[in-house]
C-alpha cells in the first residue's frame, strides 16, 4: 500500500476502488430505468448482479462502460471519473477520445458475443491493442496467443467465428476482453445465448478469471455459480439495489421478499 506524506504524518492512502456507482438515475422518458444505484467495487472482488428482466441491470453496466450516459450521477473507474471530469463542483463532459480511452480499461463481455465475423479468433483478440496503439501487430499476436491458450482455445486461432460454437465464440469475446488488461471485466449475461451444454466451459473460464485476481461485474442468472464465484451478490429489482451481501446471506437468506419470489423462479 502506497502512502502520503501530508503536513509531516505519514497517512495510509487506500487503493482507489475498481467501480464506483454514486447516486445513478437513468431514465428515458417518464420510464425510470436506474432510479438511485451505489456501488462499490473493491479491486479483486466479483460481483454478481441478480435481478428479473426489464429490472435495469443491461442498462447499469451500459453506463459504467459509458454506453448510456446518466441523468445524475456518476461512475469511477480505479479512481477515476467516467464520461466526466471534475470542474470546480460541477462535472464536465469528456472529449469522445479521452471516453475511447477510457473504455478500453473496462472489459465488456456481451450477452451475443459480438465477434468481427470477417476477422479470424486470432485478429479477433489481437485487433484492439493494435487499433489503440499500445502493441505491435507481433506483439498483439502473441499476446491473442497467449490468452487462447487461456480460454482453451489455443488451436483456433486461425478460424473464423462462424467455424466456432457459442461456446468457443464466447470465449473468444472473454479472450478479445482481457487483451487491453481491462482493471474490470463486465459481463452481461455471457451464457444466456448458449445451449445448455455449452454453458459449462464458458462459467469456467469466467470461474478462472474470478479465482485469479481479476475484477469481475457479472449479470447471469446462473445462481449455482453466484454461490461459487461471487464475493457479493446484488438483487436489483425496479431499478433500485433491493439488497445485497455475501452469497450466503443472499441467496439462501434473503430478507426481502422480491428477493425470495425471484430466486424461487429462477432456482
Ligand atoms: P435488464 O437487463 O435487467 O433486463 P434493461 O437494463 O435492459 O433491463 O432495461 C431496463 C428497462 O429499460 C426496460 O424496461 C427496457 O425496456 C428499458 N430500456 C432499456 N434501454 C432503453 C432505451 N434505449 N430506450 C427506452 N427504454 C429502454
Ligand atoms: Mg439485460
Amino acid at each position: 500500500m502506497s502512502t502520503a506524506h501530508t503536513r509531516g504524518q505519514t497517512l495510509e492512502k487506500p487503493a482507489p476502488a475498481a467501480l464506483e456507482v454514486h447516486g445513478v438515475h437513468k431514465w428515458y422518458g417518464a420510464h425510470r430505468v436506474l432510479d438511485g444505484i451505489d456501488l462499490t467495487v473493491r479491486p479483486g472482488e466479483v460481483t454478481v448482479i441478480l435481478g428479473p428482466s426489464g429490472s435495469g441491470k443491461s442498462t447499469l453496466l451500459r453506463v459504467i462502460n459509458h454506453l448510456e450516459k446518466p441523468e445524475i450521477g456518476h461512475v469511477s473507474v480505479g479512481g477515476e471519473l467516467i464520461g466526466v471530469k471534475r470542474h470546480g463542483d460541477r462535472l464536465k463532459e469528456l472529449s469522445e477520445r479521452t471516453i475511447l480511452a477510457q473504455r478500453s480499461r473496462i472489459g465488456f463481455v456481451f450477452q451475443s458475443f459480438n465477434l468481427f465475423p470477417h476477422l479470424t479468433v486470432l485478429d479477433n483478440v489481437a485487433a484492439a491493442p493494435v487499433a489503440t496503439g499500445r502493441l505491435t501487430r507481433a506483439a498483439a499476436a502473441e499476446l491473442a496467443r497467449e490468452l487462447l491458450d487461456r480460454v482453451g482455445l489455443g488451436d483456433k486461432a486461425g478460424a473464423y467465428p462462424r467455424q466456432l460454437s457459442g461456446g468457443q465464440q464466447q470465449r473468444v469475446a472473454i479472450a478479445r476482453a482481457l487483451a487491453l488488461r481491462p482493471g474490470i471485466i463486465l459481463f452481461d449475461e455471457p451464457t444466456s445465448a448458449l445451449d445448455p451444454e455449452l454453458v459449462g466451459e464458458v462459467l469456467a473460464v469466467i470461474k478462472d478469471l474470478a479465482t485469479s485476481g481479476t475484477t469481475l461485474v457479472i449479470v447471469t442468472h446462473e445462481i449455482g455459480f453466484a454461490r461459487e464465484v461471487a464475493d457479493r451478490v446484488v438483487f436489483i429489482d425496479g431499478g433500485r439495489i433491493v439488497e445485497e451481501g455475501p452469497p450466503g446471506q443472499v441467496l439462501d437468506r434473503p430478507r426481502h421478499e422480491r428477493t425470495r419470489d425471484f430466486l424461487a423462479k429462477v432456482l
